[in-house]
């Protein structure tokens, strides 16, 4: 709704402003009037009812019209005045109008007032209207210059011609770092980088023409730092001046970031693609290969492209088994595999792949570095291989650094050393060393091996438990890439086994040899020695029977023929027993031995040789009290029978003692002469069969060289040893010690002394031999001494006749008889006659009769052939 027209009215005369407001009516509708007369009244209306016009007379009594007027310009300029006057003149109405009055009326002009009311109101309404564009226009302005100061954006404005700065605002000054002043003093090309300045220009030139240029430039702040900044701006007029508005946007951090992103980008991307190392990537759920570099291309020989179109499944020899490992690897159980991969050409390689899982967009994939390792799995495998030969080599290895500390043995070499490896390391193979080898030994060595060369040789070194043991061993040293030698190898082979079988087979062919040598030797020796006396028996036999023979001269030749006998027994005894010795059949058979009475007896035996030859013969016999030994006495007998034949034999003057000591747990026996003596290198080999220090075939001693050889083996029976002193032209001493046997105790055969027989002066001798020569030779030894023969000719016989003749004292059984052998007949007859002596005899048959006899119950044994003295030396052993 429109508002009344307020009309305020100075006027003191009430008729006058009736006839004004008469013509107010007349002219407008609706208004209101108020109507005062003073001038306080007039500055309250004013205010309070803010008229839109005013109507004021010109002369009041205490007021006039125009002080109205410049208190109506004072406090409401907009309101228009028209003056009523009475009587105007031309200079009243003139300095009304100059006092700012919009229009004058003369009272007897009335009717006036209302056209100049409309022209006044139409004149208010233009100036309010232009007052109030104006108040609006100011009210922007500062509303933009409030904004533009204090937009936290920077801000300028610059000159399109000059590019000199008009306004910046604070935020600009504050990012930029230069004062308002310095500001409004500097150009656009101030704040560029003088190399963007033919960039500004050209911009300039063709941004002038739009409107809203945009985009991104690089600006200089007060601190010489570069920012990258986006604009906008738009064009201004500042006064009359061409310009722009610019407003700025920092967007340095965003842009670096995006750098940095982009290069980092691109660096992981060079990374992938220039890597030398071989690389994929995989999609885990198909095995597709989403990816490979260059490595890859040359590696496999398929371009990128046709990776692309592969999985993984068709290079990696496991085919469809790869996704198993993928998921191990996805949930990285594992991230190291080793594979066999196919190659474009056909090949298979063995590969190393190191894959992790990394995340695409989102996806997971899983990235794979393959290294090819054919050559180091093929180097592994020999490396293995020869690993394993070190390791199970049947030859000991040892590996030391260049100082010779010991870096490795290998299990061999702890075996036979008896060393552990933890205690040969850091250890020097001095450790070994047995002072065998001279130091010139090491020495040598060591230059041999410094100077780059193998060392071949034998040692002899010592084992942890102190044994000795040769070993042949190759030492090389181990030269490095740069040409230093960095350790050493020995190769060695226990060679103590082969050394000894070596020594063995040089000493057994020797020993061949010298046998050999010694048999021909031997043979012509035994042909002399069986030829003599054979000779003599020959030929002396020949002459007994002739009838004009002296009996002095029989007498005689029955004394040649019968030590021929015995020299030819000795002789063949000698090749028996050494036979027996060489095919180990030697049974000792101990029993208690009266040392003195064995003495007494060889004492007797060699006396009269001694006699005959002037030699000085005694014994030295133990005087202790105990003089009886456990001992195998035939073997001690033909001992020490075969050394006095020998101290006779090799001593022409002087003489030649024998005896025996008694001492703890030995008994020594010697056999000691002053004859020719034996050169000291010949000592040891006289116990050789056959040797004889003499070895001309005219020799000056008779003999086969094989005495010693049977002693030497019985004495080494008996568990002793012998020892020889001698000396060329001085003498011999033979001797030898034998363990006294105190647990021993008398065997079964061991005569009874209560079942023998001693009281008939006579004794009766049963003889069983089938052979008529044998009994023959019997009865010419037994007769003479006065003895009763009974001849049984079989075993069954000897059985009967002990049945059935009480005086039989001693029985004489063959052992190899017809219809009953001896050893059933002497169980026979023990069974009706115990306690008869039966001596069993027999030829050289098999060792096993001898047992054997004893076992059916003889009480001794006679091995054929015997001759008187052994005959009788046995009977009258039991028959007393
Ligand atoms: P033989 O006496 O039958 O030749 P031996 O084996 O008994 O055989 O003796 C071998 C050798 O030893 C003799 O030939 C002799 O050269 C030497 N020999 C043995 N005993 C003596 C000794 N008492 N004095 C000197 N040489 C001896």
């Amino acid at each position: 709704m429109e508002e009344s027209v307020r009309i305020l009215c100075l006027e003191d005369l009430a008729s006058d402003a009736a006839l004004a407001e008469h013509e107010i009516r007349k002219t407008i509708r609706d208004y209101k009037l108020r109507l005062v007369e003073n001038e306080q009244d007039f500055i309250g209306a004013l205010k309070e009812f803010q008229p839109h016009l005013v109507i004021s007379d010109y002369l009041l009594p205490t007021y006039n019209g125009v002080a109205a007027l410049k208190t109506v310009l004072e406090l409401s300029p907009s309101t228009p005045v028209i003056i009523l006057t009475g009587s105007m003149n031309e200079d009243t109405a003139v300095e009304c109008m100059k006092a700012g009055a919009i229009d004058y009326v003369i009272k007897e002009h009335i009717k006036r007032l209302g056209p100049a009311v409309i022209n006044a109101l139409e004149q208010r309404k233009i100036r309010w209207e232009k007052e109030e564009s104006i108040r609006l226009l100011e009210m922007n302005e500062a509303k933009y210059r409030y904004m533009f100061a204090n937009n936290p954006q920077p801000m300028w404005i610059y000159d399109l011609e000059t590019l000199a700065f008009l306004e910046v605002n604070e935020s600009a000054i504050n990012h930029y770092g230069y004062s308002k002043q310095e500001f409004l003093k500097m150009t656009l090309k101030d704040i560029r980088p003088p190399e963007d300045i033919p960039v500004l220009i050209k911009d300039i030139e063709t941004t002038r023409t739009n409107l809203n240029p945009a985009g991104t430039w690089r600006h200089i702040k007060k601190n010489g730092e570069i920012i990258y900044v986006e604009i906008l701006s738009h064009s201004v007029m500042f006064g009359n001046r061409q310009a722009r508005h610019v407003l700025i946007k920092d967007i340095t951090v965003e842009r670096n970031a995006k750098n940095e992103l982009l290069l980092s980008e691109e660096r992981f991307r060079n990374i992938f693609q220039d890597n030398i190392s071989v690389m994929f990537l995989i999609d885990p759920v198909s095995g597709k290969i989403l990816d490979v570099n260059k490595a890859a291309e040359e590696y496999y020989g398929w371009s990128r492209d046709e990776f692309l179109t592969k999985k993984i499944q068709e290079i990696n020899t496991l085919k469809n088994g790869v996704a198993s490992e993928i998921e191990k690897a996805l949930d990285k159980r594992q991230i190291h595999f080793e594979f066999k991969h196919n190659r474009a050409d056909g090949s298979v390689r063995d590969v190393e792949i190191f894959s992790s899982r990394i995340e695409i967009g989102g996806k997971p994939a899983l990235h794979s570095i393959v290294y090819d390792i054919s050559e180091k799995k093929a180097a592994e495998q020999r490396l293995k291989l020869l690993s394993l030969a070190i390791e199970q080599s049947p030859v000991s290895i040892i590996i030391t650094d260049n100082d010779g500390i010991i870096e490795y043995v290998n299990p061999r070499f702890c075996d036979l050393t008896g060393y552990s490896y933890n205690e040969l390391m850091g250890e020097t193979p001095r450790i070994l060393k047995s002072g065998h080898q001279s130091a010139k030994f090491y020495k040598e060595l060591w230059e041999t091996i410094l100077s780059g060369n193998n060392w071949v040789g034998e040692f002899q070194n010592k084992k942890k438990n102190g044994d000795l043991y040769w070993e042949s061993a190759i030492i090389a040293p181990l030269v490095s890439s740069n040409g230093r030698i960095s350790h050493f190898i020995a190769i060695k082979e226990d060679i103590t086994e082969k050394k000894i079988l070596y020594e063995n087979l040089v000493q057994a062919k020797e020993k061949a040899e010298e046998s050999d040598r010694l048999k021909t030797a031997f043979l012509h020796n035994i042909s002399h020695e069986i030829r003599t006396p054979l000779n003599a028996i020959i030929g002396f036999s020949g002459f007994l029977d002739q009838p004009d023979l002296s009996e002095k001269d029989r007498k005689q030749f029955i004394d040649i023929i019968f030590q021929s006998n015995n020299q030819l027994l000795t002789i063949i005894n000698d090749i028996l027993n050494i036979s027996q010795i060489e095919t180990s059949q030697v049974v000792i058979r101990e029993s208690w031995t009266d040392l003195r009475k064995l003495t007494e007896s060889l004492y007797r035996r060699y006396k009269p040789d001694a006699v005959k030859a002037g030699i000085e013969f005694s014994v030295a016999a133990d005087n202790g009290k105990e003089n009886r030994i456990y001992t195998d006495e035939s073997k001690l007998l033909q001992v020490l029978t075969n050394l006095l034949g020998n101290a006779f034999k090799f001593t022409h003057e002087g003489f030649v003692q024998f005896g025996y000591s008694i001492r703890e747990e030995v008994v020594e026996f010697f056999v000691e002469d002053s004859g020719i003596g034996i050169p000291e290198s010949e000592q040891k080999k006289i116990f050789d069969r056959f040797y004889q220090v003499d070895k001309k075939v005219s020799r000056l001693y008779s003999g086969t060289g094989l005495g010693l050889t049977i002693s030497d083996a019985y004495v080494k029976l008996l568990g002793g040893s012998f020892t020889v002193r001698s000396s060329p032209g001085t003498g011999s001493r033979f001797s030898f010690a034998i363990p006294i046997d105190k647990g021993g105790q008398p065997q079964s055969h061991q005569v009874i002394p209560h079942l023998l027989r001693s009281d008939s002066t006579v004794k009766t001798i049963l003889v069983a031999e089938d052979e008529e020569s044998n009994f023959a030779l019997v009865k010419a030894i037994l007769k003479p001494h006065g003895y009763t023969l009974l001849r049984a000719k079989n075993g069954k016989e000897a059985v009967d006749m002990c049945k059935t003749k009480d005086e039989i004292d001693l029985v004489l059984l063959d052992i190899k008889m017809p219809v009953m052998d001896g050893f059933e007949a002497a169980r026979e007859i023990l069974k009706h006659k115990p306690g008869l002596p039966i001596i069993a005899q027999t030829a050289y048959a098999h060792p096993s009769d001898r047992s054997r006899a004893m076992e059916s119950g003889c009480i001794d044994y006679l091995a054929k052939p015997f001759d008187r003295r052994q005959l009788m030396d046995i009977i009258s052993k039991y028959l007393k």
